[in-house]
Parts: C-alpha cells; structure tokens; sequence
C-alpha cells in the first residue's frame, strides 16, 4: 500500500535522479521543481476521496467559496461570481471520479506536462511528469 508520504518520497527520488543524470542540478528552477513534482507526484490521487490531496484540495476550494461569497455579500461585486461557481463546479466534479480512472490516465499527465510545457517552461513540465510518472509506477499502474 503506498501512502501520500511514499508517493512524495518516490517522485523526489526520480526527480533527483533525473536531474543528476541529464545535469539539471544548477537549473535556475530547480528549487521550484520540487513544488511541481510534490504535487505531480499527489496528483493522480485527487481522485481518491480518502486522499491527502482530495481533501487538502476540497477544503482549499471550500475555503475560496466561503471567502468569495462573503466578498459577494459585503460588496455586490458579481465580478468573482464564475470564480464561485468554478470551485463548486470542481468539488462537484471530484465526488464523480473513479479511483484510478482518468486521473491515473497517462495520457492527462502528458496533456497537463504539454500545457505546462506551452505556458511555463519545459524544464517545470519535465519534472510534472517525473513524479506524476512515478505516482503510476508506485500505485503500479504499468
Ligand atoms: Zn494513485
């Protein structure tokens, strides 16, 4: 059985690996690498509704609701009104997810490493797929 804690260990092991073997240690993103692999590496999991991640993520999006709607009431700005119906729309979305159906897909990992990829930096892409890569190989996926 592998754990949250098992699964951030692994990633930052292949992480580190990685960038040993390709010299990637004096990136100037290295330090900012470890954010994305810790969450790539977790990632997977959100569809998981005993997970770390699932239940840092929902009451993350509750905490944004509660804040938004009390933004809402205090000054009847309709502006952050989408932002409200967006975490809604996604804790809703959450409750729908099969454990290990799309979210352990390796073709989302590539999809989000691509967009990553396009609007950050290869360098941040490459370690999103390192430790979503290895949340697969520790949950066994292959
Ligand atoms: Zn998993």
């Amino acid at each position: 059985m592998t754990n949250y804690k098992n699964h951030l260990l692994f990633g930052v092991v292949c992480w580190v690996a990685v960038c040993y073997v390709f010299n990637f240690l004096q990136h100037p993103l290295f330090a900012v690498s470890f954010a994305v692999v810790a969450v790539s590496s977790l990632f997977p999991d959100l569809d998981s509704q005993s997970s770390k991640i699932n239940n840092f993520t929902e009451l993350s999006l509750a905490g944004i609701i509660l804040f938004v709607a009390g933004v809402l009431y205090f000054t009847k700005n309709n502006l952050l009104l989408p932002l409200l119906f967006a975490c809604g729309a996604l804790i809703f979305a959450m409750q729908l997810l099969r454990h290990r159906g799309v979210m352990h897909s390796p073709i989302l990992g590539i999809f989000i490493a691509s967009a990553i990829y396009f609007l950050f930096s290869h360098f941040l892409a490459a370690a999103f797929l390192v430790g979503f890569f290895s949340h697969l190989l520790a949950d066994q996926h292959f």
